[in-house]
């Protein structure tokens, strides 16, 4: 099975009214032209923009009638709506057409002290609401240095994994793997730390449920620019990019995508 790439765009707290504007018009017309360019591009990947809340609503305003998808950076762990000051519900993300939603991002755990167990509650909340996580793990440098990368991720995702709440026969979700050291480094992971590492994922999942290890897609984020994206995304076992940085401008995030051609 060819599991499609997803080439995502985190913009964390970047943009404005009318940024995004000049952003989503680039976008649509340059992805419009790759589209051409390759016939079945969109048969290779799938483009989403991961905006601020806020811009949402903009974002389902360009995107809604193009094959692009989008979603927000964080929902609230509250399943039902109510008295939660300052949260957003995952049904007020649905309401706005949100396809996926990032969880679990190595800021929100590290700044905001968000926690496996906490992380964990947004996951289900979100597939219940038909909106895919998007589950991001990573380890720090001192744990790369003293090569415990793979047992932290593992544990990261056996928050999940070991719930009762999870389901091995829902393939609704997407892992990104970002070491945290590689984020915003500008000094991306090499292939072979991304390969050993998502052959790691693949393997556990493959443990829960071989139909789910062939479904899930695994992301690779932390610094990929167009100059090491198309070694890093041609990679067994990564199936597309969490992007930050490089996916502030429409060309070059564009880039990226393009390099899997
Ligand atoms: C990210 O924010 O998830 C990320 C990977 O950032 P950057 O691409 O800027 O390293």
């Amino acid at each position: 099975m060819t599991r499609k790439k997803l080439i995502a765009g985190n913009w964390k707290m970047h943009g404005s009214l009318q940024q995004n504007e000049i952003f989503f018009k680039d976008l649509l017309s340059m992805s419009e032209n790759l589209s051409k360019k390759y016939n079945d591009f969109y048969n290779h990947l799938e483009l989403s923009l991961f905006v601020p809340s806020l811009y949402l609503f903009q974002a389902q305003n360009f995107l809604a009638n193009s094959a692009i998808s989008f979603g927000t950076q964080n929902v609230s762990n509250q399943a039902e709506n109510g008295a939660f000051t300052g949260e957003i519900s995952a049904k007020m993300l649905k309401d706005f057409a949100a396809k996926y939603t990032i969880i679990g991002h190595s800021e929100r755990r590290q700044l905001l002290g968000e926690t496996d167990e906490f992380i964990a509650e947004k996951f289900f909340i979100l597939q219940q609401n038909d909106i895919i996580p998007i589950l991001c793990i990573g380890e720090t440098q001192k744990e790369y240095e003293e090569s415990r990368g793979i047992a932290v991720i593992l544990q990261q995702l056996n928050a999940i994994f070991a719930n009762p709440k999870f389901d091995k026969n829902n393939a609704n979700f997407v892992i990104a793997y970002e070491p945290i050291w590689a984020i915003g480094s500008g000094l991306a992971a090499t292939p072979e730390q991304v390969q050993t590492t998502h052959l790691a994922i693949r393997k556990r999942l493959q443990e829960l449920n071989a139909d789910l290890a062939e479904k899930v897609k695994i992301l690779y984020g932390g610094s990929v620019k167009p100059e090491n994206s198309k070694q890093l995304l041609n990679l067994p076992n990564v199936d597309g990019a969490l992007i930050g940085g490089a996916s502030l401008k429409a060309n070059s995030f564009l880039a990226i995508a393009e390099s899997i051609f």
